[in-house]
């Protein structure tokens, strides 16, 4: 067990590896959201109280005291090793200078807020070991609940079987690559000035469809061109906020392939990516209208959300791309358990988007759904994939080529991006 005499005594050595601190690994955990910052209004979150090391370095143990159980994901990651738990938000009450004195195989831990909701704990490993147990438990014998991993010593080959084992995807956090930006800047500083990171979330604009693929197509008009002519649009009506830096996964007409739409989302560590389409319907299916509002699921919400993705997916067919990316059904599995927290966020965005888009815009009647588009596929992006409206109707046809209608859903669209960045700031700014 754990004593808090030993805590104190490595604290000792705290200066010493605060300084290694910041050249370690700060694309897992970000500067910006290190151990200095926590949530403002984070009354309704989970408290961490106290957290502290115990064993050798041969069996090691971290212990994390909260106010409440919690869930959480926790897996390692070679080169260097480190252990990474992924949690809920949760507001850090812990003394200062915790974590950067380790114990037997852990060098040292940061933890911090990853993304609106979400919260890591990230361990520096002295060498190879595996989780040999985790887990939380709820209050008892006037002990607070407590998250507890115990990690053991094992060779690299063991490490390697149990990283097989795992076989999970490596995650990374929303502003992974900013932060890392900021603490490369921070270094630089002393030797020559360097021009500041820029911190501001990325938002990814995806027009869909593009070159050989036309997407729907109705009198003469083709999904690619009026999705293309609305993101860009979009994009110069929310860059001109200055808030957010926007990339576009096409400026033209180019055929860009779905994982690549999603590895620009994560390569740019996207803060919300949002994919533009417009549907059609078969004539023998009857006319639909309006706009829809796609998040990702494993199951359809209904026969047309179905049949939708399965026509979007089809884009990479479409263009003449072999499949060889086509993920397994286990690594469907595994990208849904890192997809729970991103989906929390989409669903809070799509929820915006509806609010914002129905006083303005003609909706469809059932405007919110969700279906599996492989390219809202990004773990760790939140995402959503809209259908601006169906070429095959008239009425929404008339709207897709106005200028004015254009104009207008852009407008809404940004307010939605705005409120949901507004919230995201709140709960992520400074405190004590
Ligand atoms: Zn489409």
């Amino acid at each position: 067990m754990a004593s808090r005499a030993n805590h104190s005594v490595l604290l000792g050595c705290a200066l010493v590896c605060a300084a290694a601190l910041l050249c370690s690994d700060a694309t897992l955990l970000g500067a910006a959201e290190g151990q200095s910052s926590e949530p403002v209004a984070a009354s309704t979150f989970p408290i961490a109280i106290d957290a502290r090391l115990a064993g050798d370095a041969r069996q090691t143990r971290f212990v994390l005291d909260l106010d409440k159980a919690i869930q959480f994901r926790a897996f390692a990651l070679a080169d260097p090793y480190r252990v990474v738990v992924d949690i809920p938000q949760v507001s850090f009450r812990l003394a200062a200078g915790t974590g950067t004195a380790g114990r037997g195989l852990i060098k040292a831990f940061r933890y911090g807020l990853v993304m609106p909701g979400g919260s890591r704990i990230v361990f520096d490993l002295t060498g190879p070991a595996k989780i040999a147990n985790s887990y939380v438990l709820e209050a008892a014998n006037g002990q607070p609940p407590r998250l507890v991993l115990e990690l053991e010593q094992v060779d690299r080959t063991g490490f390697v079987q149990a990283l097989a084992a795992e076989s999970r995807p490596e995650l990374r956090p929303a502003i992974a690559d900013g932060a890392a930006t900021a603490v490369a800047a921070e270094a630089a500083v002393a030797s020559k000035p360097a021009a500041p990171p820029d911190l501001r979330p990325v938002v990814v604009i995806d027009p869909g469809h593009g070159g050989i693929d036309n997407g729907t197509q109705s009198s003469g008009e083709s999904e690619k061109n009026l999705v293309l002519g609305f993101g860009l649009a979009l994009r110069d009506r929310i860059e001109k906020s200055g808030k957010y830096r926007v990339v576009m996964t096409r400026t033209d007409d180019t055929f860009i392939p779905l994982a690549d739409r999603v590895r620009i989302a994560r390569n740019q560590s996207a803060a919300l990516f949002v994919s533009i389409h417009a549907d059609a319907l078969p004539r023998r299916e009857g006319d639909a209208q309006g706009a829809t509002i796609y998040t990702l699921s494993d199951r359809a919400s209904d026969a047309e959300a179905e049949r939708l993705a399965e026509a979007e997916n089809k884009a990479d067919a479409i263009g003449g791309v072999n499949l060889t990316e086509e993920p397994t059904d286990v690594a469907d599995i595994l990208i849904d358990l890192a997809q729970r927290e991103t989906r929390t966020f989409s669903h809070r965005f799509a929820r915006l988007l509806m609010g914002e888009m129905k006083s303005t815009v003609r909706m469809h009647k059932h405007p919110l759904k969700s279906a599996g588009f492989k390219v809202l596929k990004a773990p760790d992006v939140p995402s959503v994939l809209i259908e601006l409206g169906y070429v095959s109707n008239k009425g929404d046809l008339e709207h897709l080529v106005s200028e004015n209608w254009r104009s207008r859903t852009v407008g809404s669209m940004a307010q939605a991006i705005d409120a949901f960045f507004a919230k995201r700031l709140a709960t992520a700014g400074p405190a004590n």
